[in-house]
C-alpha cells in the first residue's frame, strides 16, 4: 500500500516536472502580462475541456459552459474579441504551474479560492459560490450523504482538488480516495463500478447527472464552501483590479444570470444568489 503511494506520488511528480520542462521548452509564457496580451489584441485562457455546463470541448473544437462564458465576457471586457481567444485545458493538478509559467492569461477552470493558492497564484473574484457534494449511480440507496460516508467505501476525485484535500483531512478513516486526473474519468469509474461515488462541487457533479440522469445522481447537501476565483499571475494587481471589474459587470448587467440559466437549463440547477466580489 505505501509502496503503491509512493510510487503514485513520484509519477505524479514526474508528469508536473516534464510538463513545467515542455512549458518552458514551448516558450509559452513571454514577459508580457495579461494585460499587455489583450492591448495586442488576444488572450490565452485555462479552462476545463471535460466539465458538461462549466468548461467543455465539444468534438467539433467548440467551447461551452458557465467558466467559458464568464472567460469570454471577461475577455471582451479587456478589449479582446471572443474569437481572438484561445483556450487551454487546465486541469485541477496543473493550475499553479499553468499560471506561473505564464502559459496562460488567466484561468476560468471551477477554480477554488484559497490561501494555500494564494501563495503561488492571485485570485480575482469569487464569480459563483458552490459547495462539496457526492455523485452516485442512481440505483445507490445506502450512500445518501455526507453523513453516510462509512464502510471504506471507495470514492474518487481530482489530484490536487479541495474536495480530495477536504477528504484526505476529514474522512480518510472512513473512506479509500482515489485520486484521477479528471472528473471525467471519476464519472467513468463510477459507472463501471469501479468507486462507489465521486465527490466533488455539486456544480460540477449536476453537470455530468444532467448528461445520464438515468445512471447518476447527486446526493445529501453540499458540505463544503467554495468560491470560484479567476486565477492570475500573482502580484499583477492590475489584471486582478480589471477582471474584479468585468466579474461586477457581468453580474450587474444580468449577463451572470442568463449564461448559468442558459449552461444549467436542463439540469434542474437552482440558480444560487450571484456573489460579492471580494478584493484584497
Ligand atoms: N473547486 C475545487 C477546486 O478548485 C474542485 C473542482 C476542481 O478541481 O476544479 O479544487
Amino acid at each position: 500500500m505505501r509502496i503503491n503511494r509512493a510510487l503514485r506520488i513520484g509519477v505524479g511528480a514526474i508528469a508536473l516536472t516534464l510538463a513545467a520542462a515542455t512549458a518552458t521548452a514551448c516558450g509559452g509564457g513571454d514577459d508580457k502580462s495579461a494585460l499587455d496580451h489583450a492591448k495586442d489584441g488576444k488572450l490565452t485562457v485555462g479552462i476545463k475541456f471535460d466539465q458538461p455546463g462549466l468548461g467543455l470541448r465539444t468534438k467539433d473544437g467548440s467551447y461551452s459552459g458557465f467558466d467559458v462564458d464568464v472567460a469570454r465576457y471577461v475577455a471582451e471586457k479587456l478589449g479582446v474579441q471572443q474569437d481572438k481567444v484561445t483556450f487551454k485545458e487546465a486541469p485541477s493538478p496543473q493550475r499553479e504551474t499553468l499560471i506561473e509559467n505564464g502559459q496562460v492569461d488567466f484561468i476560468v477552470a471551477t477554480y477554488s479560492i484559497t490561501d494555500k493558492r494564494k501563495e503561488k497564484v492571485d485570485f480575482a473574484g469569487p464569480y459563483f459560490i458552490t459547495g462539496q457534494s457526492l455523485l452516485v449511480k442512481s440505483g445507490n440507496t445506502d450512500i445518501t450523504g455526507v453523513e453516510s460516508l462509512n464502510g471504506n467505501k471507495k470514492l474518487c476525485s481530482v489530484k490536487n482538488s479541495t474536495p480530495a484535500q477536504n477528504v484526505k483531512e476529514k474522512y480518510a478513516k472512513d473512506v479509500q480516495l482515489q485520486e484521477y486526473d479528471t472528473y471525467s474519468l471519476c464519472v467513468e469509474a463510477l459507472k463501471a463500478g469501479d468507486v462507489d461515488a465521486v465527490t466533488t462541487d455539486d456544480v460540477i457533479l449536476r453537470g455530468f447527472a444532467a448528461q445520464a440522469p438515468d445512471a447518476l445522481k447527486v446526493v445529501g447537501q453540499p458540505f463544503t464552501t467554495e468560491k470560484y476565483g479567476i486565477g492570475v499571475k500573482k502580484g499583477d494587481q492590475q489584471t486582478r483590479d480589471q477582471i474584479n471589474d468585468a466579474i461586477e459587470s457581468m453580474i450587474q448587467s444580468g449577463a451572470w444570470k442568463s449564461a448559468l440559466e442558459k449552461n444549467f437549463a436542463a439540469t434542474g440547477y437552482q440558480i444560487p444568489a450571484p456573489p460579492q466580489v471580494e478584493r484584497y
